[in-house]
């Protein structure tokens, strides 16, 4: 995985910030792998691209995370410290179909990726957008020899089958074990792997600009040549500046 250079951060930022999320967390991975099919990105299971997505993270920004959550009992901020190698390296990727037999029912069910995350986006509601991704992950269906469609799905069928696919797509939910220091309360949360890579670069895309305003004042230079400099040579010249 490419680390991003300074005009290509700046370059994702600007193209990113008015993208859906889930074209958002494309847009990063075409950067961060390039010449990888596009299509191929938006085929991955949803686990696998927010791993790449963590490894694009990780070559940029380093691989130290200090993310912040607060106490769903007393209201106390946290902050953890978390490592995207840890987050990242889950199981391997999923398979691209398995079966599944719950309640009589035998199933056939494939991983989610972009293209089902973006039509349950457009589904209007939480109940479409749950109906269309069952609809999406189950390939084949039946139940005493008879073919089934997913919407005939008896309720707790339909919950196997999504936990199926949380369970064989691990990394496609980050879950977090959290415990707070003054009331002791202990809660899990799930972390957005592709919200949070997308606010941490666009964070550094903005320090880079406000770096480039403050050189490109004080010198003249030009933005090329600003983020051409390497990161130690830029806050070099920012303390002369500056002081
Ligand atoms: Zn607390």
């Amino acid at each position: 995985m490419q680390p991003l250079a300074g005009d290509a951060l700046l370059a994702l930022w600007e193209r990113g910030a008015t993208l859906h999320p889930i074209d958002r967390a494309l847009h990063v991975l075409a950067y961060a792998a390039p010449g990888r099919d596009p299509e191929a990105l938006a085929r991955l299971p949803l686990g696998v691209r927010d791993a790449l997505l963590l490894a694009a993270r990780r070559a940029t920004l380093g691989d130290r995370i200090e993310a912040q959550d607060a106490c769903p009992a007393c209201g106390e901020r946290i902050e953890v410290a978390l490592a995207c190698s840890a987050l990242a390296a889950g199981e391997a990727p999923p398979s691209p179909e398995w079966p599944l037999e719950a309640a009589g029912y035998r199933l056939r069910l494939r991983p989610l990726d972009s293209h089902d995350a973006a039509a349950s986006a457009q589904a209007g509601d939480v109940a479409a957008a749950r109906a269309l991704l069952l609809a999406r992950c189950v390939v084949a269906a039946e139940h005493d020899g008879e073919s089934v469609p997913p919407e005939a799905l008896p309720e707790a069928v339909a919950a196997a089958a999504a936990a199926s696919v949380a369970e064989h797509d691990g990394a496609a939910e980050l879950m977090l074990s959290l415990a707070c220091p003054r009331c002791g309360h202990a809660w899990s949360s799930v972390l957005d792997a592709a919200g949070f890579v997308w606010t941490e670069l666009a964070a550094r895309a903005q320090r880079l600009m406000q770096d480039v305003h403050a050189l490109a004042r004080a010198y003249g230079w030009r933005e090329a040549d600003i983020l051409a400099l390497s990161d130690a040579r830029r806050a070099a010249y920012l303390a002369l500046a500056t002081a």
